[in-house]
């Protein structure tokens, strides 16, 4: 059998947990601060009405059952018995401590065997982290937290609106850290303000973070967006697919390689987008990555050599 080149999420949790597991999105009635003016207006410049909840069911029905309609269904289909509560849509942890408690509490269920918490680096707050962990040691449910970055050049976050730093994204992971969770963070390598160099520290970022896992999007461009209207007046170019596997291949050479990768491309519905992976499907793009990684002999973690007093090493190899 050939060797992945990279970790894959799937089977990392088939490791953990020993069987297959499921993640199953849930889709509260939250907005978030970077929309609703308390950070600032409008989102970032690529958040589209929806968020990132396309496979959502509607935020009106209680997370009790959504959680038991979409398990009932994987159940059938895939005799699946392990799933993960995925609190995915906009920032989970944008409410009150009590509601976001109430919310926790229902999603504590026998077939859940990990809560997933998808925010902003700027909405991790210790009392909430404080309040998992209770979840954590009482029901024996493993929490992770899902945090959006996106980008670690600061100019970039400003350009796309993003309302933090990424000053926001370290405090966030040392508290996430400090509570025993994992967590997974997102970025997004073909923003066209940045290149290949904001790439390479982005992984470099990551790893010397110690973050366990990472989910990488492609860029799509939803219609009725601040993104899509400058892509309809040309302010930017959209960078080449062959660029976006070429930074996809060095990102995971500087990456730890005990990080798992949740994703290597994004995925989103064509009928809502202006440009969406190219024309091609998302397979079709991660089968390019694998093709260029075997052809260059490329794998995660070639060229994670950078931590730890890297300037050291002729004292110690001598
Ligand atoms: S942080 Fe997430 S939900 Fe908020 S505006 Fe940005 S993409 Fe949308």
């Amino acid at each position: 059998m050939q060797k992945n080149r990279y970790r894959i999420y799937s089977q990392y949790l088939k490791e953990k947990y020993g069987e297959k597991v499921y993640k199953i999105p849930i889709n509260l009635p939250v907005t978030c601060p970077n929309r609703d003016g308390t950070v600032a207006s409008g989102g970032c410049i690529f958040c589209g009405e929806e968020g990132a909840g396309f496979e959502n069911l509607e935020n009106s029905i209680s997370v009790t059952e959504q959680l038991n309609r979409n398990i009932s269904y994987i159940q059938k289909k895939y005799k699946a018995k392990k799933f993960i509560a995925y609190f995915q849509n906009f920032t989970n942890t944008y409410l009150p401590l009590e509601k976001f408690k109430e919310y926790i509490y229902e999603a504590c269920q026998d077939n859940i065997v990990e809560i997933s918490v998808s925010t902003r680096p700027d909405c991790v707050k210790d009392e909430y982290l404080a309040f998992l962990k209770e979840i954590k040691e009482k029901e024996q449910i493993n929490i992770s937290i899902e945090l959006g970055l996106q980008s670690v050049n600061y100019h970039t976050l400003k350009k796309i609106n993003r309302g933090h730093s990424l000053a926001e994204l370290i405090d966030a992971i040392i508290r996430i850290k400090k509570h025993g969770f994992e967590s997974c963070v997102h970025m997004i390598l073909n923003l066209p303000w940045d290149d290949e160099e904001d790439v390479i520290e982005g992984a470099k970022i990551i790893s010397a973070l110690g973050v366990e896992q990472v989910k990488l999007h492609s860029l799509y461009i939803l219609k009725n967006t601040m993104i899509g209207k400058m892509y309809e007046n040309e302010e930017f170019k959209i960078i080449p697919l062959e660029e976006y596997i070429k930074r996809v291949t060095l990102f995971l050479e500087y990456l730890n390689p005990d990080i798992v990768l949740q994703r290597l491309v994004g995925r989103a519905p064509k009928e809502n987008t202006l440009f969406c992976n190219w024309n091609t499907s998302w397979w079709k793009i991660k089968d390019a990555i694998d093709e260029r990684m075997e052809r260059l002999e490329s794998y995660q973690g070639k060229k994670f050599n950078y931590l730890n007093g890297k300037a050291l090493r002729p004292f110690f190899n001598a």
